[in-house]
């Protein structure tokens, strides 16, 4: 076994990375991201045995094998922290056969209601562990500020990961104009002593531009790191400490589909995932490697559909590509940052991947070669779901079924469909559908996405209309409690700040000097 060490896509950081210091570094300098120097290898009877196993003895097992730099003893306490009461299913990621040959991956047990809290209940245990190996070893360092803009999902898994951890203190930024009200609510409710959370007038691009600002100020940083001995971190999912804990849910999910029943040992599942960054499904990648009996990898995307056409033609091309608005806004995304990883783990050539990223950074636009496109084909597939579709799916589903889907599984779940083969197939699901009660409501009362709700339903808050939505819908998963509470919360951070770099930084001012 041993310690596995890390290196960057992109050749330019010459020091081999224990896990920690990729957690704590979070991207390469000269902008590569980390990728392991090796894969640890599982047997067909590593990856079943684990189904006798908690998920955080699971999650402890794979760590190990990639040697993290944290006592084993230590890395089995944060995993049973990471993955326990705090999670309301006591399998903490389950499988369900919804149909014969389709089987449903719940990420969404979390507290956040989104498969974002697997990894982010998980990685700022290692941040500030590894902050705490760092202070011990006699290193003096300063704390960290992590910054997050957000479209919805990543800030509250954030802060509900970082809330009082140890060095650490996190500021989000989301979009006024640009979340729902029940996602608006679950952050400016946020508990903790270590958070703060600021709107910011405008849409999603106008907070995301000012938290960059923000970044790539010097002068601030300077300011913080003497005044309040702080350096900014950003935990986005780039991080290889996200990563990480997204594997494991794929062994797991095997060693389960096993034990039900659902597919022969050592025979191959194909897993369909909803796709944005590339982080999901790219983990399922891992996993394949390290010899989960993983047969294609479907990447579903929505009308954002840029890796369906990469899948394609090996063109990855946005030089001429509008943002689309959505009913599954966290695969909203036109740069998908890790597939830099996938390139770098089919060419294993720094060179070739810094050029092609040098290529998107200048033009919009790269092609990859043949070889690469042949060895990216033999595992991957892309399709993607329209608005209209997505909406239809879920009330099928519903009625066929009685499996209420978010609209984001939604999409996963047409692509399984459409393009599944013999094997049965494990559709990732990523968000409980009462975190988009709105879009799940229009589905339901056949309603087109475009459209304004009713008046009635309009005149509902959030929470309202997820009690609504579960009264249709008997049977499914009912509203999670943090949810359902919402409404009774105390409002802590109801502010809002201007756009641009002064908003944001004036912002954290002000709350430092608090
Ligand atoms: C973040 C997110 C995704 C996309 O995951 P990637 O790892 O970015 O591909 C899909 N669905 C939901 C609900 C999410 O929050």
């Amino acid at each position: 076994m041993g310690t596995i060490f890390y290196r960057d896509t992109r050749g330019l950081d010459e020091m081999p990375r224990t896990f920690t210091d990729t957690v704590v570094q979070g991207i390469a300098p000269g902008g590569g991201l980390y990728v392991p120097e090796r894969l640890p290898s599982l047997s067909l009877d590593d990856i079943v045995s684990l189904a006798g196993l908690s998920y955080s003895k699971r999650a402890a097992r794979i760590y190990s094998l990639f040697g993290v730099d944290v006592h084993p003893e230590r890395v089995e306490h944060l995993m049973e922290l990471a993955y326990g009461g705090n999670f309301d299913h006591s399998q903490v990621a389950p499988v369900v056969e919804v149909r014969a040959g389709m089987h449903v991956l719940e990420l969404w047990h979390g507290p956040t209601s989104a498969f974002k809290d697997m990894a982010l209940q998980c990685m700022p245990l290692f941040f500030s562990e590894a902050i705490s190996m760092r202070l011990a070893a006699g290193e003096r360092l300063d704390d960290y500020l992590v910054l997050v803009a957000t479209s919805g999902d990543t800030g509250k898994a954030a802060l509900e990961g970082f809330t009082d951890r140890d060095h650490t203190r996190i500021a989000v930024f989301y979009p006024a104009d640009g979340v729902s009200d029940i996602q608006r609510r679950q952050m400016i409710t946020q508990r903790g002593g270590n958070v703060a959370v600021f709107g910011v007038r405008g849409n999603f691009d106008d907070c995301q531009n000012a938290v960059k600002a923000a970044f790539a100020d010097e002068a601030f940083a300077s300011e913080l790191h003497e005044r309040h001995g702080l350096r900014l971190s950003s935990a986005n999912s780039i991080n290889w400490g996200r990563l990480l804990p997204q594997i494991v849910y794929y062994v797991s999910a095997y060693a389960d589909m096993v034990s039900a029943g659902g597919v022969i040992a050592g025979h191959e599942m194909d897993v369909s995932v909803p796709t944005g960054n590339f982080g999901n499904i790219l983990a399922g990648y891992y996993a394949r490697r390290m010899g989960v009996p993983i047969g294609r990898l479907l990447c579903a995307s929505n009308e954002n559909n840029v890796l369906t056409d990469f899948i394609a033609t090996g063109v990855y091309d946005i030089s001429s590509r509008a943002f689309v608005t959505t009913p599954s806004p966290s695969m909203d995304i036109l740069i998908s940052s890790n597939l830099e990883r996938l390139l770098f783990e089919l060419t294993q050539d720094a060179v070739v991947v810094r050029g092609w990223m040098a290529d998107l950074a200048r033009d919009g636009r790269f092609q990859i070669d043949r070889t690469t496109f042949a060895a990216m084909r033999e595992v991957f597939l892309g399709d993607w779901v329209s608005n209209a579709e997505s909406l239809d799916v879920i009330e099928r589903v519903w009625t066929t079924e009685g499996y209420l889907l978010d609209p984001h599984t939604a999409v996963a779940w047409e692509i399984a469909e459409r393009m599944g083969g013999d094997n049965p197939v494990l559709v990732v699901s990523t968000a409980h559908w009462a975190k988009f009660g709105a879009d799940v409501y229009k589905a339901l009362a056949r309603l087109p996405y475009a459209d304004p709700l009713p008046p009635e339903a309009d005149a509902l808050s959030g929470v309202e209309l997820l009690a609504r939505v579960a009264g249709m819908t008997v049977g499914a998963s009912p509203v999670p409690g943090p949810l359902a509470e919402l409404d009774g919360l105390t409002e802590r951070f109801p502010g809002v700040v201007d756009a641009g770099r002064d908003g944001v930084e004036d912002a954290v001012r002000g709350w430092l000097a608090r």
